[in-house]
Parts: structure tokens; C-alpha cells; sequence
């Protein structure tokens, strides 16, 4: 095989990987409550929201926002109702309203209990996406095997189906131990960044992520190293008091959370709403925009939002300022909670 063929191979085995990861994205049907340790599960399985609903009401124009769809290689953008974006079937009836009730009341004031239960959240969605992934790349290598074909294929999924593994492994371990923190009522084990802006937030996001550098580029864990179970944080960008905040949460006893989050405060300030954006579009598919200012946006700045939305692994150019700035919020204040 040539360069070039190899090339070509390479590009093919990465569309029909990202479009396998698209396609289950929206066959994510699998119906389970992920609080089911508690055993007092009641009332259906619910498309539960992610970022919630009472918050992406804050920026839907006619009850819509702008989020993001993967295909065929590429990202459009599409509207998406605010009752149908950032849900998955992941808790009950009873669950989703009993544990979320304090995030979902009026107001957002990012206290130890509603810090506790977005991470929470967060930790919880991306462990029930990743379990579906490898669910997804399992019946995949299946269909190689039967054919008998397409080792080289066969031999790529099997690759990303052991790093979906070890990344369902690490998600279920810091999952496990957030939900004894919710099931107990102890709040005091997540630490936080709150950074408040001047404005109204024009993005939305709450997700979370295992991050491997941070914003000033030095290395916090090796993605690659497999015998190290990774540290996660989450990312909630959301609005309180008619303003944008931005609240970065780890466990308190991550060796990563506070360097990680310290190192956003150590860039200029009109930079930070566009690095939370950049870091937004990189690694939390889970993002929407307001309709409007999406539409404000020049088409060479929709072109690069877009390449950031398309899936990649991970590198450090994510926590980078790229010369391209997007919205500034405007920053007012910031403050650490229990570090
Ligand atoms: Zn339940």
C-alpha cells in the first residue's frame, strides 16, 4: 500500500468511525435509569434534559436554539426544539424529578448542592453515551467478523472499542463515587471555578470531559495511558441573574481540577469567553447557541465553529486562543467554592 492509499484508507476508517458515533447519537434509545442503585425507581424512563430545560429557555428564540448535527463527514447547523435538545433517556420519572429538582428551581446560584448535582449530571450523561458507544463498536466488529473482511477495518474499531472501554471504566468509577455524594446528601466533595460575566449568554453547555492539558498548555494526564483511570471535570455555561456564568467543577480530591481551572484566570480576561466556547465546541457535543447570534456570525466564523464541533481527539491547540475571537461576555468576577 502507497501513502496515498494508506491516506485514503485512514480518511474513510475516520468518517465511517464519526459516523457510526453520529448514528448513535441519534439511535440513543436505550431506556435505563442510571440512579438505579437507589432501587426506588418509579414512573417511566424520560428523556431527561442534561442543561436544563428552565435554562434553555434563556436563550431559545420561539422555543428553539441552534445546535449541531454530525453527517457524512461534516457539522450542520440545525434548530432544535428546547424540549427535545440535550435529552437522553438515562433517568425515571421519579429520579430525574427528585434528585434535578434544586437545579431545576428559578434561581441558579451555583451553592454546593446544585454544583454538586450538575457534575453529578454531567459525569452521568457522558458514562450513558459511552456505554452505548461501545455497545455501538461491539455489533460493529461483529459485522466485520461475520464477513470475514476488511481486517484492517475490523482491526481499527477493535482499537477505539478497548479506548471506549477503559474510557466507560473511568467514567463508571467517577460516577459511581459522585452518586454516593448525591445518595448521602454530602455536597462537599466537589470544588468549582465560578466566573461571572456581564452579559446574557449566547452559548449553552453542560458536560464533562477528561481534560489533558490546560489553558496554559502544560500536560495534566495522558489520554493514551490506560492503567490510570482518568480524571474528569464538567463545564456548565448557564445563566443567573440575567447574566452568563461559567462554573468548572471537579471532584475535590482530583489532582487536576484546580490547576486545570486556575489556568483559564491566567489568560486575558476578553479572551475567556471565547476559550470556553473553543473548549465547548471541541469537547461537549452537547452545546447550542442562541439562534440569533448564530445567525450574526460572519460565514467564515460559522466555518471554524463548525470544524471545532467535528469530532477529534484530543490535542492541546483545544485550550489554545486561535487568533479567532467570538463572543465577549465580559467578565466581572470569579470565585472558588470549598478548595
Ligand atoms: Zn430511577
Amino acid at each position: 500500500m502507497d501513502t496515498n492509499e494508506a491516506e485514503v484508507l485512514h480518511k474513510d476508517l475516520l468518517a465511517e468511525y464519526w459516523d457510526r458515533i453520529a448514528d448513535l447519537e441519534r439511535s440513543l434509545k436505550k431506556k435505563t435509569c442510571i440512579a438505579a442503585d437507589r432501587r426506588d425507581c418509579k414512573g417511566k424512563i424520560i428523556a431527561a434534559h442534561t442543561i436544563p430545560r428552565s435554562q434553555l429557555s434563556h436563550i431559545a428564540i420561539d422555543g428553539h436554539v441552534t445546535a449541531f448535527l454530525f453527517k457524512d463527514g461534516r457539522t450542520d447547523a440545525k434548530d432544535r426544539g428546547v424540549r427535545d435538545f440535550s435529552v437522553l433517556n438515562c433517568f425515571c420519572q421519579h429520579h430525574d424529578s427528585s434528585i434535578f429538582a434544586p437545579v431545576e428551581r428559578p434561581a441558579l446560584v451555583f451553592d454546593d448542592q446544585q454544583l454538586t448535582l450538575l457534575h453529578y449530571r454531567a459525569v452521568g450523561a457522558e458514562m450513558y453515551k459511552k456505554s452505548g458507544q461501545v455497545e455501538s463498536f461491539r455489533s460493529h466488529i461483529q459485522h466485520y467478523t461475520r464477513k470475514q473482511k476488511d481486517v484492517a477495518k475490523r482491526t481499527f474499531f477493535e482499537n477505539h472499542l478497548r479506548i471506549g472501554e477503559v474510557g466507560l471504566r473511568d467514567l463508571e468509577l467517577s460516577f459511581s463515587q459522585i452518586s454516593k455524594d448525591v445518595d448521602s446528601g454530602n455536597h462537599s466533595n466537589v470544588s468549582a471555578l465560578i466566573i461571572e460575566f456581564e452579559n446574557r449568554p449566547t452559548m449553552m453547555t453542560v458536560g464533562a470531559f477528561s481534560p489533558a492539558w490546560d489553558f496554559n498548555l502544560k500536560p495534566l494526564q495522558s489520554i493514551s495511558d490506560f492503567s490510570t483511570p482518568l480524571q474528569d471535570v464538567s463545564l456548565s455555561v448557564l445563566q443567573s441573574n440575567s447574566r452568563s456564568h461559567a462554573a468548572i467543577v471537579w471532584p475535590k480530591s482530583s489532582t487536576i481540577g484546580h490547576q486545570f481551572a486556575s489556568s483559564l484566570l491566567d489568560q486575558p480576561r476578553e479572551r475567556i469567553s471565547t476559550l470556553l466556547i473553543k473548549l465547548s465546541f471541541n469537547l461537549i457535543e452537547n452545546t447550542c447557541l442562541n439562534k440569533n447570534w448564530w445567525a450574526t456570525l460572519k460565514g467564515a466564523q460559522q466555518h471554524v465553529l463548525k470544524m471545532w464541533m467535528l469530532p477529534e481527539d484530543q490535542n492541546a491547540g483545544m485550550y489554545a486562543f486561535s487568533g479567532v475571537s467570538f463572543d465577549d461576555w465580559v467578565y466581572t468576577n470569579h470565585h472558588f467554592v470549598n478548595v
